[in-house]
């Protein structure tokens, strides 16, 4: 090993002791709280201005808009701007993690994913206290967000192992847009019922643990299986005495905001809000539910323009921005527009659902080393070939 590969070894070995210590500080939350049920919508890409736009240009006004407790949430990741996966971990982990990294904080060393921790999530959290849960999105099931609900992976692109994890997991509910990964003998095989239209998740038998790879789309009011309807469907399926975790994702806000296609944007937003409505009307009815309405980040750079006083799109990536934080159930978390961590919300929902476990959980990766130096001696061999 010469001695530049060695200088790097060292400069990585601190960085990673480094951020041993500030993820093994956080302190762990053990107040037991009574909620039954906690239900996580998420709106990708959705910040306050596409909310705005969207009631200006439609004349509308939104649901979300009367929930109690409003305030903001602060979206970076530890690679700064965030995108979808390390979103998603933020807000089903309590914990920040890289760009890309699914309920892990990984690294890309010379090409290779090297993981230094694992990362509990609320989904885990609800299991493994007898309760329920499930995660509806409009994206793919191997879509981002979904994924940070459901699975441990270090790259956001590894579908397969993604799917894998899902098929082999304890949730109850998995329902998304075909991925063309689930196939019903797959389903069968590891004991889950299989749907892939909205009429055969009508059909599913009460409580039935269920994935759906609807061929039909989901995104929209007009769509053959809405996503306002799947909720209900949803929230119907997982109730149950001992209660249940569902996340519920509304995915072409950010896709839709990344093509600049505003009209796209405004009926996702709509539907997600519907979605929003037919939740806190469940809860409303059970008594013993918490709602929670945000997004990972905001998508388009969404500003007034000082000139036309229109608004416009002014990127067609994420931005920083904070993005909106709503709840209905309880002043806990957020209330009067004050602006929290992405990661806080996480750490609520485990709080409220009475885990009494360590939350966050960061579980040191002890295989983290080897992963390292095979990195290390692979980039070596590669250095020696192009040098030879
Ligand atoms: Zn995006």
């Amino acid at each position: 090993m010469n001695k530049t590969i060695m200088r790097k070894l060292l400069a990585l070995l601190l960085a990673v002791s480094l951020l041993c210590g500030s993820a093994c500080a956080v302190q762990a939350i053990v107040i037991p709280q009574n909620v039954k049920n906690v239900i996580l919508l998420i709106g990708d890409g959705m910040g306050e201005n596409s909310l705005e736009w969207t009631k200006e240009a439609q004349g509308v006004s939104l649901f979300m808009d009367t929930l109690p407790y409003q305030g903001y949430s602060k979206t970076n990741s530890l690679s700064g701007l965030t995108d979808s996966a390390a979103g998603a971990t933020a807000l089903s982990c309590g914990l920040r993690a890289f760009n890309s990294n699914l309920c892990e904080c990984a690294a890309r060393v010379y090409g290779h994913g090297v993981v230094f921790f694992n990362y509990l999530n609320v989904s885990e959290v609800a299991k493994s206290i007898g309760k329920k849960a499930g995660v509806v999105t409009s994206d793919l099931n191997t879509g981002a967000t979904p994924a940070g609900f459901s699975a441990h992976t270090f790259r956001r692109d590894q579908d397969v192992d993604i799917t894998d994890q899902q098929l082999a997991g304890d949730l109850d509910l998995i329902w998304a847009h075909a991925s063309g990964l689930v196939t019903p003998e797959r389903c069968a095989e590891a004991n889950w019922q299989f749907a892939d239209s909205f009429e055969s998740l009508q059909a599913l038998p009460a409580g039935a643990r269920s994935f759906a790879a609807l061929n039909t789309e989901i995104e929209y009011a007009e769509s053959e299986a809405p996503l306002s309807e799947l909720t209900t469907l949803a929230i119907e399926q997982l109730d149950n005495d001992a209660g249940f975790f569902l996340m519920v994702e509304g995915a072409h806000i950010d896709k839709n905001s990344h093509g600049n296609n505003a009209e796209g944007m405004m009926r996702a937003v709509l539907e997600f809000d519907k979605a929003v409505e037919n939740a806190v009307e469940f809860a409303k009815r059970d008594g013993n539910t918490i709602v929670i309405v945000t997004a990972d980040h905001e998508t388009g750079g969404i500003t007034r323009d000082e000139e036309s006083g229109e608004f416009v799109y002014t990127s067609d990536y994420h931005t920083n921005v904070d993005v909106p934080l709503r709840l209905f159930g309880s002043d806990a978390l957020v209330k009067d527009g004050k602006h929290v961590k992405n990661v806080m919300v996480g750490r609520f929902i485990a709080k409220q659902l009475g885990y009494t476990g360590r939350f966050p959980q960061a579980t040191f990766n002890f295989g983290f080393l080897g992963e390292l130096i095979d990195a290390l001696v692979q980039h070596a061999k590669e250095q020696t070939a192009v040098a030879a």
